[in-house]
């Protein structure tokens, strides 16, 4: 019945030209019928000023939406259309406290939202355009709309780098990570490569040799760019073979389980088949911050800078998460630093205020 008189309003409203006042109905609708968890950021009314907007809904995201929604601030999680992050790609995580057995990535990126959501959290799975922090309150442009904000909490994390070579799609997740702290428990006594050239594909190299029977390192070149030390110590493990000047061609397997892989010399081309159960891509990350251009300061690597504790250069924009960490990149310390991030915003509005 509130529906039907509510449909009745919004067709008098439309017919009356009263835009504005239709638009916060329908708004309102939508709300009556997808609850706090909103798709479609054309219901946003466009002259609200929100006290938080996160952007990202990673574990540093979700986190900052925890405290944030429990501080009574309504945040708004502008999700992304991959909502949930980097954890969306992992089969089980078991190093995240507060979880006694295994639990999936999916599953645990569901539970910290409807956390959040629980405390008010409002989420939106659009994703950001660009921004406008030269002028307060902030403007956060997405597809449809342009959402105004006192502060940001930025949180969009960094993607690990893939090779994209053949059947790559297909064991992601399934025996091929980008994180060998997550993953590598998994591969008690088997064999398994690592591809990179890199600190992080010597430190995975060595890391994993806890678990593996053996790990093959292969790098596209003939040097490394990872530090001497680090080179050297992969040199004197006895279970890491390294092989130079090769690429992978295509991950073998069938049923969703890797099994080996086809390298391929850039030398002379030759190719050769090696069984491994698990790989790891250590080839580098990329920080999301694309859409942060010139709006502010980034490292030179394109991490968002950091000035005191979660602050960026521009006060009341906050950041969290892998989106400012290229040296830890765990689920546990971005949901730490989201909680900071919370704090941090909770504190400046009330400076505001
Ligand atoms: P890097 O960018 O340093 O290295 C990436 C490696 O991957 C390079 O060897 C590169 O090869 C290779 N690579 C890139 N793209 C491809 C591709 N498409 N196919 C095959 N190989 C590819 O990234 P890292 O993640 O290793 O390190 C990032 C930063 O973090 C660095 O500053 C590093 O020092 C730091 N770090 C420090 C650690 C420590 O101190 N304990 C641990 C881990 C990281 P090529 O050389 O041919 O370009």
């Amino acid at each position: 019945m509130v529906l039907l008189i509510s449909f009745i309003t919004l067709v008098v409203l439309l017919l009356a030209s009263n835009i504005d006042a239709a638009k916060r109905l329908h708004n309102v609708l939508a709300r009556l019928h997808g609850g706090a968890d909103s798709s479609n950021d054309s219901d946003a009314v466009a002259d609200e000023i929100r006290d938080v907007v996160i952007i990202g809904s990673g574990p540093a995201g979700c986190t900052a939406a925890i405290y944030t929604g429990r501080a009574m601030l309504r945040p708004l999680v502008i999700a992304g259309y991959m909502a949930g992050g980097q954890l969306m790609l992992t089969s089980d995580v078991e190093n995240f406290p507060g979880y006694r057995d295994p639990i999936s990535g999916p599953m645990m990126m569901d539970d910290l939202k409807h956390q959040a959501m629980r405390f008010g959290a409002e989420f939106w799975q659009t994703n950001v355009q660009s921004v406008n922090l030269s002028k307060e309150p902030f403007e956060i442009v997405l597809n449809n709309c342009t959402v105004k904000a006192r502060t940001i909490i930025i949180s969009t994390g960094a993607e690990a780098l893939w090779l994209n070579s053949e059947n790559e799609e297909e064991f992601k997740g399934k025996g091929i990570s980008t994180c060998a702290t997550c993953d590598g428990y998994m591969f008690r006594n088997k064999p398994v490569i690592v591809i990179g050239g890199g600190d992080s594909a010597m430190e995975e190299a060595n890391f994993l040799t806890r678990f593996a029977s053996e790990v093959t390192l292969i790098h596209r070149k003939d040097n490394f760019r990872a530090s001497k030390v680090m080179i050297q110590r992969a040199y004197d493990n006895k279970k890491i073979k390294i092989k130079t000047n090769q690429k992978v061609v295509k991950w073998l397997g069938s049923n969703g389980i890797l099994s080996g892989v086809i390298i391929e010399n850039t030398a002379d081309g030759s190719r050769e088949t090696l069984h491994a159960d698990g790989a790891f891509i250590a080839i580098g990350h990329k920080p999301n911050t694309e859409f942060l251009k010139n709006q502010l300061k980034l490292t030179d690597n394109g991490y968002i800078a950091l000035s005191e504790h979660t602050m960026t250069s521009i006060p009341g924009v906050f950041a969290c998460g892998d989106v400012v960490d290229s040296r830890y990149r765990q689920a546990i310390t971005a949901a730490g630093s989201g909680c900071q991030a919370a704090i941090d915003a909770e504190r400046y509005l009330e400076t505001k205020h």
